[in-house]
């Protein structure tokens, strides 16, 4: 399904791509500013993933995890990938979610030794997750916006 997307073949609201790694904005996002990072290769898991193309897609974690931040106001970035059916994965195409934290509403609880994590996606329509991805893009450096093929 996300190769329809790195082809073009399927619509999607981009922050950011390069030959490697595409990053786009979660159809049903768990937050505002939920965003996606997946290879462009067709990988399902990380261990699918060769050293290369790994380094390739984790060496543009930081500034997405930053754009992100910085334009949600965010307090803080959390990022995590469900791998294998087990683990919760629904779509087997490798992929980093990245969502921003605010502390008034915090997505990780802890009671004691209790932790839960409060996931609630919300279907978001196409127009609100391109100016969030615009929104996103803006913040990246220089060159990486202009890589996003921006509107
Ligand atoms: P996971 O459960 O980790 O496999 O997450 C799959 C994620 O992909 C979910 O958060 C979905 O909302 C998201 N998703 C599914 N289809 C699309 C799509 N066409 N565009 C953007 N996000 C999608």
């Amino acid at each position: 399904m996300f190769c329809a997307i790195v082809a073009g073949r399927a619509p999607a609201s981009l922050v950011y791509r390069d030959p490697a790694t595409l990053a786009f904005m979660d159809v049903n996002p768990v937050r505002p500013g939920h965003v996606l990072v997946i290879p462009t290769a067709h990988r399902a898991q990380i261990w699918e993933l060769g050293e290369a193309e790994s380094a390739a897609v984790y060496r543009r974690l930081p500034a997405l995890a930053s754009a992100l931040k910085a334009a949600m106001a965010a307090d803080a970035v959390t990022i995590f990938s469900l791998n294998g059916r087990a683990a919760g994965q629904t779509v087997f195409h490798l992929h980093f979610h990245l969502l921003p934290v605010h502390a008034r509403d915090p997505l990780l609880r802890r009671r004691g030794r209790r932790v839960t994590f409060q996931l609630v996606q919300v279907r978001t329509a196409r127009a609100e997750l391109d100016a969030l991805a615009r929104r996103i893009r803006a913040r990246l450096p220089d060159g990486a916006e202009r890589a996003a093929g921006a509107p």
